[in-house]
């Protein structure tokens, strides 16, 4: 098989933001994935750094970076690849015909499905919660049937909010599913179908007025467009907004689909359904990786590879009893000796959790390194969540640190 300039092992956020990034400067690449990464059940906003090491809100996260630890993958990236990777990101968006608006300037504070707040950055125009903050009142749509998705719940933890409306009411519809539990993509194809559109139009309608703001799940269509939302604001004369839900979130899913067609566009092959099992090595560079497909073995040679194979959850990295590693590279993970020292005793109120923050160590061009701070691989680049520095889930930093080091490593392959 011919060598590409760049493989990237991994199809989450970090990888495809990284192929984005090499593609555009002419590089020729080939993404590999076995799955489809978080990306595809998160919400598909993009939190940069939400909370500070103790717990204290952000408000100003691209101010707040110069204050983290050197080993925080913001760091390594650099001040200037940040501020260029989320310019970057907002213009993919742009050109896949999916605007996303925000900077990593200001945090914004978004409406959850269980009627919290949660602090990000980056978001599709469906989820800006800024009409809410200027209305007296709001309508919360909910859908019959819908799992994990309770209007009542929603409005109980809006109206704590100082900023937000005190008077909600809600209006529910039935997408006439019976018989079964509905999901988010049950009902969000349901609204890619004209017929569909037209059913939930005539229902809300009942119970909506003009100029209503408008709460609803993420389930505005399946496609990375805004058409469902524009047809809706146009048939009501209401304002809507998709607030983040329960896995699958269709914003995360649309965001997945816009990005895996940016990097087409710009000629990136993508290997699906294909695990990297081994990479062949000489001389301190790796020259191919192997995937082990539904078939047989294949080799993809290159002259760069990026590793966005993620963390424990999508097995880029893995652990055993005291002892925790990379499966690819046979990279090390340094953790604490004793396991008593993984975790913390409360999964959600004890703070961040060590085992969080388990990863791979990385030099300034983001290259592996092993126990002396050397590259293990002249050729190798790490990103997103398998590096180690950060806890995603505690400071709200998942994405944000997704597209940084992704577009980072897609420019220095380049
Ligand atoms: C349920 C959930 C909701 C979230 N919501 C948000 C949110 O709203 N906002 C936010 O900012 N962050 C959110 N996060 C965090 C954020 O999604 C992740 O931190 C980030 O997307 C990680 O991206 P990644 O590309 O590094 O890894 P992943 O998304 O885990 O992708 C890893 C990829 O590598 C592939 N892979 C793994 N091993 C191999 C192999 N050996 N060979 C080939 N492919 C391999 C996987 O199949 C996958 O494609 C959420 C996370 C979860 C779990």
């Amino acid at each position: 098989m011919s060598a590409c300039d760049v493989v990237v092992i991994g199809g989450g956020l970090s990888g495809l933001v990284a192929a984005a990034a090499a593609a555009e400067r002419d590089k020729k690449v080939v993404l590999i994935a076995k799955g489809v990464g978080a990306i595809a059940v998160g919400s598909g906003s993009i939190d940069v750094l939400g909370y500070e090491a103790g717990g204290k809100p952000v408000a100003r996260p691209l101010a707040e970076m110069g204050k983290l630890p050197s080993n925080h993958p913001y760091a390594r990236a650099g001040k200037q690849a940040t501020a260029k990777a989320f310019e970057f990101f907002l213009d993919l968006c742009e050109k896949g015909g999916f605007p996303y608006s925000g900077s990593a300037d200001v945090a914004r504070w978004v409406p959850t499905a269980i009627g919290t707040l949660k602090p990000t950055c980056f978001l599709p125009r469906s989820m800006d919660p800024a009409p809410l903050e200027a209305a007296k009142a709001a309508v919360v749509v909910g859908f019959r049937g819908l799992k994990d998705y309770y209007p009542e719940l929603i409005i109980r933890g809006l109206m704590q909010v100082p900023a937000y409306p005190k008077r909600f009411r809600t209006v529910i519809v039935d997408p006439e599913m019976a018989g079964r539990d509905v999901n988010a993509l049950d009902i969000a194809r349901w609204l890619d179908t004209e017929s569909g559109r037209h059913a939930c139009i005539e229902q809300m309608l009942t119970g909506i007025a003009p100029g209503n703001v408008v709460l609803v799940p993420p389930v505005l269509g399946t496609v990375p467009n805004y058409g469902v939302l524009e047809e809706f604001e146009k048939a009501t004369t209401c304002k809507f907004i998709e607030i983040t839900g329960m896995p699958p979130a269709i914003t995360g899913l649309r965001l997945y689909d816009l990005l895996v067609s940016e990097i087409k566009k710009r000629g990136v092959r993508i290997v699906e359904h294909a695990t990297v099992t081994r990479a062949v090595v000489d001389n301190g560079r790796c020259t191919a990786v192997v995937t082990h497909g539904v078939d047989r073995e294949r080799t993809h040679p290159a002259r760069s590879f990026i590793l966005a194979t993620g963390g424990f959850y999508s097995g880029g990295l893995e652990a055993g009893v005291g002892s925790a590693r990379e499966p690819v590279f046979g990279l090390p993970v340094k953790v604490p000796e004793s396991q008593s020292d993984w975790s913390n005793a409360f999964l959600l109120s004890g703070g961040a959790q060590p085992f969080a923050r388990f990863g791979l160590d990385v030099d300034a061009r983001l290259r592996p390194t092993d126990g002396s701070g050397k590259a293990v691989f002249e050729n190798v680049y790490a990103v997103g969540r398998t590096l180690s520095g950060f806890d995603d889930a505690f400071e709200k930093s998942g994405n944000g640190v997704a597209v940084v080091t992704g577009y980072r490593a897609g420019t220095l392959v380049a």
